[in-house]
């Protein structure tokens, strides 16, 4: 049984993001997604939230796990006796930093494999900053957000405009 990782941020998860699970999940036994946290950064959704969001939208895949961690790629894969990590490239420019992160890995876990899947042409463009983007304009989000949480991204822009005004109206 071959067991992927796909890791991470997924702040939030875009339908990018989603297209390859379901890919992955079609060619591995079990794809576990988790949602790699670092301490020192300011994250749009909490873990939490982002552990709830890509649980419901990756319900339909019976063989998709949904984790987080905050342990390097390598670490995590050899505790989970993954053999497999699932990356997307998107333009060339996601190649280079993506193939410095393999070979890393694969000095770190040589048991580990990294296995590059093309973005589909539909979303080769397609950032979680461009849907945080688009969010803070009040843009449609449906061609680039799955649709069960496009409610709360766009509901944390309200919030976070709400707080905003208020705090410039405290400091004036
Ligand atoms: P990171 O913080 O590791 O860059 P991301 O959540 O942005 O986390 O991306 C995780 C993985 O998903 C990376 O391999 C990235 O190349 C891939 N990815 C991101 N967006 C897309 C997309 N639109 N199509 C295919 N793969 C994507």
């Amino acid at each position: 049984m071959t067991t992927a990782i796909y890791t991470g941020s997924f702040d939030p998860i875009t339908l990018g993001h989603l297209n390859l699970i379901k890919r992955a999940s079609r060619v591995f036994d079990k794809v576990i997604v988790c949602i790699m946290f670092n301490k020192d950064k300011h994250p749009l959704f909490s873990v939490e939230e982002r552990l709830r969001q890509v649980t419901t939208v990756t319900e339909r895949f019976p063989n998709v796990e949904v984790d987080s961690s905050d342990l390097l790629v390598a670490e995590y894969a050899r505790q989970k006796g993954a053999s497999v990590v699932v990356r997307g490239l998107r333009a060339v420019s996601d190649y280079e930093k993506e193939c410095q992160m393999a070979l890393i890995n694969k000095r770190l876990n040589p048991e580990l494999e990294t296995f590059f899947l093309p973005a589909s042409e539909k979303y080769m463009y397609l950032s979680s900053s461009a849907v945080r983007e688009l969010a803070l304009f009040g843009s449609d989000l449906s061609a680039f957000a799955p649709r069960e949480i496009i409610g709360e991204i766009e509901e944390k822009f309200r919030e976070k405009g709400r707080k905003s005004s208020w705090q410039a109206a405290s400091t004036n």
